[in-house]
């Protein structure tokens, strides 16, 4: 049987059962609650009145812990020093005198973080319906109590049969590790099993990496994109700024399936 053919057969008798979605970003709308969070935070710890424009000092917060998350998932930096250190840098980049302050904003906005409830646009809506047709669970990096209480929090975790949360399992996703580690709790085959994400490099990668099909969810082209229709992924595509990159070998996309949404909803249209 040729490439091609065996391809087209195994799309065809796909048939998924098993979803697996990100947290942060893909359900629950990390970027709105960070915000509120980091805001009631510096109110909190009287600070606020230091900052003259919120939106701005919020933005280099955000960009500075983006920076100390990929230095954690590569293992480059431990717990303690991506909490406290992203507002001691945080701090130093916006000239406020640190005294010991970064640890009570750690402490703080970890106590917030977790209470907003936010969810991404259709979430519910999605969530509403596909449960009971399929398996769900949760795949998140993150630190544990975090990531449980926002799912609690948010009303999130009647629809999950599952939650993988990567600091219980001692994997973060793209590893192999972690979607091993689901797919094996779940009873579930890779050929039946689909992974939701906002995340080009830990959530489709290291999905397609396991053989597992992957969705990758990109709210912010939405506008870019308003007849919002279902992409297929091919190598070399690029999406307004976005480049999704294959780096790891050409035959990883080749053997699954990748599709690109804007909207949630959409996946009811594949699902
Ligand atoms: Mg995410």
């Amino acid at each position: 049987m040729s490439i091609l053919l065996e391809y087209l057969q195994n799309q065809m008798n796909k048939q998924y059962k098993h979803i697996f979605f990100d947290l942060d970003n893909t359900l629950w709308d990390y970027d709105t609650n960070s915000y509120e969070a980091l805001k009631i935070t510096i109110r909190k710890l009287g600070v606020l009145d230091e900052i003259e424009d919120y939106p701005t000092f919020y933005s280099i917060f955000y960009s500075i812990n983006e920076e100390f998350r990929v230095l954690y998932r590569e293992n480059k930096i431990s717990k303690k020093e991506k909490r406290v250190g992203r507002f001691e840098k945080l701090f130093v980049a916006n000239g406020i005198s640190i005294n010991g302050l970064s640890e009570a904003m750690n402490e703080t906005y970890l106590k917030e973080m977790p209470l907003q409830v936010k969810l991404i646009d259709g979430a519910k809506e999605v969530l509403d319906y596909l449960h009971g047709k399929y398996c769900l669970a949760i795949i998140t990096n993150g630190f544990m109590e975090t990531q449980q209480q926002k799912i609690e929090q948010s009303g999130l975790s009647k629809y999950f049969e599952k939650i993988f949360l990567s600091e219980a399992i001692g994997s973060q996703k793209p590893d192999s590790l972690i979607f091993e580690h689901a797919i094996l709790s779940m009873n579930a085959n890779k050929n039946s099993c689909l992974m939701i994400g906002d995340s080009w490099e830990t959530d489709v990668v290291g999905a397609m990496k396991m053989g597992v099909d992957q969705i990758y969810f990109i709210p912010a082209l939405h506008s870019v994109y308003p007849d919002s229709r279902v992409v297929a992924f091919r190598r070399g595509m690029t999406l307004d700024l976005i480049e999704p990159k294959v780096n790891d070998s050409d035959d990883l996309a080749k053997k699954t399936n990748t599709r690109i949404i804007f909207l949630l909803n959409q996946l009811i249209e594949i699902l």
